[in-house]
């Protein structure tokens, strides 16, 4: 008898029950369960049709990915989706919840399928790196016809039910509650003797897709899928149903998902997954710490961060008060920020409602006294430690107490910042990126004194404003930005040595970048870097790496907002075009410091580039400013556009070998100076031939 998997009879109807918490995935113990309560319901002579329905909070939400990468335990996927599509009884759906993966493919091996209308089907393998391995592939384009399918099995998007419903993934939305709709609805397709209805058996051809459409498709997807394995999976296996018959339309799936598993990639995805879950727990904070209430949130500043953080609250839901300093700079910040809105109206992402709830949570002030009752409020005024601290000093006096109070610094010392106030456990840092509604990854910034309870709270938040949090220690630039230092010092010095800023990006987007760091200067403004190595002393001029960047800047190229930095850019256009002017500085400055320029392969390229992230992540390791290691990879995951599928730079390093990175860096060292100098840890791991997962592991049972 299963412990997880229960069957009753109800009238006419044997009711199949999925318990097993949290999410109902398809274990060993789901699938073999299911097995045996289907052989149970179709035995039963009282009962004429079969109801799968799930306990708890959702159907099927997918495979136990904790299986992932073990040997193989019977029974397999493909003996569930035989019984459940084989019964001679109607077999029906009731879905609540996700019925994502294996979730999707149970459901849609049963002859019908309702669901309530919160519901959401899909097949988000791709983003695991793999494809649906149990027949997905082959049903639901039966199901749903070919583009949709395809559609929804290269991007791996959700379909909430409704939709699923026009698209015949589901044939019924039933209001209210579930097994009652369910149990009615199985009794009017028993009236009306509907017999049992295979996806297996509905046809599919070649003749179900428009002449091209298959390349077409590629060609559509090529810029998004860059790099990836899986997609083409995809939509290989797609073309396995309309190609093959389905028995060997299944069989080519399974091949295609084994060598989806074999690809480096599917391991990393899945590492990925894993980690971006893993960043939330703080060791030293424990899971069932009280957290705060964020009901209300302030801003400080209304310019480009503020801004974007205002949006991101109010997409969530929050009311927002922004402060500016005068009506100019208010008047400015809200325009842009209705500018954005409309922006999205236009291109579909939002309605003209959603617009106008998230307009109508942003209210604007020049009153500090306004800020008297929020629950959080995040300073993003200039860059400047005096003006910050004249901030704190006003929030110290008008917020109540026990708010949090954030600052959004990429480059001041937050203890510092924290010190000036009454109350330094309540303050931290809350680094977002640019554009802060858009960009995921949010540095949560742990000053000396900042509470746990703080901590936990603004993790929590992260969430639940849809970004991934990683807590950083404070140091000058914090995880990512200190690491960029060295990614940027040696594309400025490949410059001067030989290179092109066309050729040093179309390496590092090569490598997976979607974009280099050239073009990403020219896009974050290489002003802003101008300014900060003024402030930390570094004369304009001095330090060869920035050479040429400070000669763009002092000849008003500041990058894509000036029409021309590193690259030119014609008049609206964000499309980088390569400058002779700008190699001409190039070998000016490489002239005037006497260094003599070659020509640079692009293994050297993202050689150069891609080891000083490792390097400068093991001193970060070491120094306790990141907990782990994969909180370094999801850092630049999601803030710099390390390519996913690499699984982030210390995942990367332990792939190639450490001992092959140090050497590298060791040669590196001797031909380029004292700045290629390697971390102690990555000296460490690579003579003990241990990587940093496996340093990571050993820390964490220690604890
Ligand atoms: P910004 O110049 O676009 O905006 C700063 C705003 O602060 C201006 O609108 C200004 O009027 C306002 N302001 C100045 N003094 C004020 C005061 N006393 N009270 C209220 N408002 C005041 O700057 P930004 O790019 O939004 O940067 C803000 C902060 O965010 C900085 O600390 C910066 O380092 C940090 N940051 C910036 C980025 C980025 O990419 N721009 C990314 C991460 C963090």
């Amino acid at each position: 008898m299963s412990d997880v998997v229960g069957y009753e009879r109800k009238g006419r109807i044997g009711v199949i029950t999925i318990d097993s918490p949290p999410v109902n995935a398809l274990s060993q113990a789901v699938r073999s369960g299911l097995v045996e309560q289907v052989a149970r319901a179709v035995a039963d002579d009282e009962a004429e049709a079969i109801l799968l329905i799930c306990a708890g909070r959702t159907f099927i939400a997918g495979a136990d990915i904790s299986e992932f990468g073990k040997p193989p335990k019977e029974p397999g996927f493909l003996e569930v989706t035989n019984a459940l599509e084989g019964s001679p009884k109607p077999t029906v759906a009731a879905i609540h919840g996700t019925a994502f993966g294996g979730g999707l493919e149970t459901a849609m091996s049963c002859h019908y399928r309702c669901a309530v209308p919160s519901a959401k089907v899909g097949q988000p393998e791709v983003k695991l790196g793999i494809i649906p391995g149990a027949g997905g592939t082959q049903r639901l384009p039966r199901l749903a016809g070919v583009e949709a399918a395809v559609n929804m099995i290269v991007t791996g998007k959700p379909v909430p039910a409704p939709k699923a419903k026009k698209l015949g993934i589901i044939d019924e939305i039933v209001e209210g509650d579930l097994l009652e709709g369910a149990l009615a609805y199985v009794g009017r397709l028993e009236d009306e003797g509907a017999p049992v209805r295979r996806t297996r058996d509905i046809s599919l051809d070649r003749s179900a897709v428009p002449e091209g459409f298959f390349a077409a498709y590629r060609e559509g997807i090529a810029k998004k899928a860059r790099g990836y394995f899986a997609p083409e999976m995809c939509i290989q296996a797609v073309e396995a149903a309309v190609d093959l018959p389905f028995d060997e339309g299944i069989q080519r799936e399974g091949e295609i998902f084994v060598e989806c598993m074999r690809n480096p990639q599917a391991a990393a995805l899945q590492y990925v997954f894993f980690v971006e879950r893993e960043a939330a727990k703080i060791p030293d904070v424990p899971k069932d710490t009280p957290l705060r209430s964020i009901n209300k949130v302030g801003i400080v500043g209304g310019g480009t961060m503020g801004g974007g953080i205002a949006m991101a609250f109010a997409n969530s839901g929050l009311p927002v008060t922004m402060v500016e300093a005068d009506q100019g700079a208010l008047d400015r910040g809200l325009a842009t920020i209705k500018k954005n809105y409309e922006r999205s109206l236009a291109s579909g992402r939002f309605t003209e409602v959603q617009v106008a709830e998230r307009l109508g949570r942003i209210s604007g002030t020049l009153e500090y006294g306004d800020l008297a009752d929020a629950d959080l409020v995040i300073e993003a005024v200039f860059e400047d430690l005096g003006l910050k601290k004249e901030v704190y000093a006003k929030l110290d006096a008008v917020c109540k107490a026990g708010a949090i109070l954030a600052t959004n610094t990429s480059t001041l010392d937050v203890d510092e910042i924290a010190a000036t106030t009454s109350r330094p456990a309540d303050v931290i840092g809350l680094h977002f990126f640019s554009p802060a509604n858009v960009m995921r990854l949010l540095e949560v910034v742990r000053g000396a004194a900042t509470a746990k309870d703080v901590l936990a709270t603004c993790m929590k938040m992260a969430k639940a404003i849809g970004k991934v949090g990683v807590v950083s220690g404070v140091c000058f630039g914090f995880i990512g930005n200190r690491m960029l230092e060295g990614y940027l010092r040696e594309a400025g010095l490949m410059l001067l040595e030989g290179a092109s800023p066309a050729e040093v990006d179309a390496a590092m987007y090569g490598f997976g970048f979607p974009m280099g760091p050239f073009a990403m200067s020219d896009l974050a403004g290489l002003d802003v870097g101008y300014r900060v190595r003024k402030e930390r002393g570094i004369e304009p001029g001095s330090e060869p790496s920035s050479v040429v960047a400070d000669r763009l800047v002092e000849g008003g190229r500041h990058g894509q907002k000036t029409g021309a930095g590193f690259y030119r850019y014609e008049e609206g256009s964000r499309a980088p075009v390569p400058d002779p002017e700008v190699v001409r500085i190039i070998e000016e400055e490489a002239a005037r410091l006497g260094i003599a320029r070659r020509e640079l392969g692009e293994e050297e390229i993202v050689t150069r580039c891609v080891y000083p992230l490792i390097n400068e992540g093991a001193r970060i390791l070491e120094e306790g400013i990141a907990i782990r290691p994969s909180d370094i990879d999801v850092v630049w995951i999601n803030g710099y556009g390390f390519p996913p599928y690499r699984g982030g730079p210390m995942y990367y390093a332990d792939q190639v070998g450490l001992k092959k990175v140090y050497d590298a860096i060791r040669a590196f060292r001797e031909r380029h100076g004292e700045h290629w100098e390697p971390a102690p840890l990555l000296g460490k791991l690579a003579e003990e031939g241990d990587t940093f997962l496996g340093w990571a592991i050993k820390k964490a049972m220690k604890k």
